[in-house]
């Protein structure tokens, strides 16, 4: 096919990947120009934020340890203080989604250098979009001052990360790649990383549900991830992150659940829509239908799939179809409002997914 127009965003990361690579994270802040960092992580993982900390000795400016989902405003203007305070010159993010949301609010208005260390597959370390949230209100935007400047992809840091946990971010990770393929800003490179981004979790995810050890699993899960990520940092999203946004913001559901939920009856919507993407996506996941494969896949590695199983309740269905419907993002398939009411319907009942 010949190749038509396109306009590529390529975003300036260094990325260091492998296993025991978090032993470089000295010679990787220094390499920023950076000399004392602040460390990020939530209270949960404590533990892993504090050896960071340790490990980098008279380089590490502290910890603060209550980075929270969603990134409360209050939470981040305390968190850029103790920075100032401590004289801190960069910040490290160890962690998932909201480790790195942290760091990026304290980049936002700071303009500290982020060096990110993911522990998820939900990939926010690859993109200059910001969230925060204030007066139960979530804002998102987008600024190039909070793109992590580098990245250390170590597997071994994901060993801990439960088996649940891992299908549903690394669902979360393939609905980047998927609303990729049929973005309106797609393009031969970020399809070309969606092709393996998908191949490498639709592999990768079953063997860590059999071995959640399994460091080979783990290094290509992460991988995946890091592909995804770079192409929701690049790209538009569409219907599928409209919902997710929706549902997460207004009826505070968990991320990555309402992602691995939501993602088959997304694409079922747009499949007509957007024939070469399903095809692209069905040859990654080995199966010959996106939606169906995709909602097969979740179910077979023990995700949940109805937003029921997640804290949804049915009479906020028809507020959900509006919201979604407003400021809608671009699609492939205009939104129809009652189209996306029974989409909303089966993804609450765990229904198969249907156009
Ligand atoms: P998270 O960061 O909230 O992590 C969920 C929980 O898992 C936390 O308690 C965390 O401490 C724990 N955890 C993380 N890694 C672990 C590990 N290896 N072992 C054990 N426990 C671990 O969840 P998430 O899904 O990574 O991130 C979700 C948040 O990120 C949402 O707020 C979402 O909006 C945001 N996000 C933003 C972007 C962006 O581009 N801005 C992209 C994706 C997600």
């Amino acid at each position: 096919m010949p190749t038509s127009d396109f306009v590529y965003n390529g975003r300036a990361t260094r990325v260091v990947f492998g296993s025991g690579s978090r032993v470089h994270l000295k010679r990787e802040l220094l390499a920023l120009g950076a000399q004392r960092a602040l460390v990020l992580c939530s209270a949960e993982q404590h533990a892993l934020g504090a050896s960071v900390a340790e490990q980098l000795g008279s380089r590490s400016a502290g910890l603060f340890d209550r980075a929270a989902m969603h990134v409360p405003v209050e939470l981040a203007v305390e968190a850029r203080t103790v920075a100032v305070s401590l004289g801190a010159d960069c910040v490290i993010a160890v962690g998932g989604g909201s480790a790195i949301g942290l760091a990026k609010a304290i980049a936002l208005e700071s303009s500290l250098p982020i060096l990110a260390v993911p522990t998820t597959y939900a990939g926010s370390e690859m993109t200059p979009i910001f969230g925060l949230t204030e007066a139960g209100l979530k804002r998102t935007g987008t600024d190039i001052r909070v793109l992590p400047k580098t990245i250390i992809y170590d597997p071994d840091l994901t060993l801990t990360l439960p088996v649940g946990m891992s299908v549903t971010s690394g669902i979360n990770a393939i609905a980047h790649a998927a609303e990729g393929l049929y973005s309106r800003d797609a393009n031969p490179l970020t399809s070309l990383m969606a092709d393996e981004g998908i191949t490498a979790l639709a592999r990768s995810l079953p063997n860590i549900v059999k071995n959640p050890n399994d460091l080979s699993a783990r290094a290509d899960a992460l991988y995946g991830s890091w592909l995804c990520g770079a192409i929701l940092g690049s790209v538009g999203m569409a219907l599928h992150h409209k919902l997710c946004h929706t549902l997460g913001g207004s009826f505070d559901l968990p991320h990555a659940p309402t992602h691995t939920i939501v993602l088959p009856h997304a694409l079922a919507y747009n499949a007509e829509a957007a024939p070469d993407a399903m095809k692209r996506i069905a040859k990654a996941i080995g199966h010959e239908s996106a939606a169906q494969g995709l909602f097969e896949f979740a179910r077979e590695n023990g995700a949940p799939i109805a937003l029921n199983e997640i804290g949804m309740r049915e009479d906020q269905l028809d507020e959900a179809a509006d919201l979604s419907c407003s400021n809608a993002y671009w699609n492939p398939r205009p939104l129809e409002r009652g189209a996306i009411r029974a989409l909303l319907q089966r993804a609450f009942e765990g229904s198969v997914p249907k156009p």
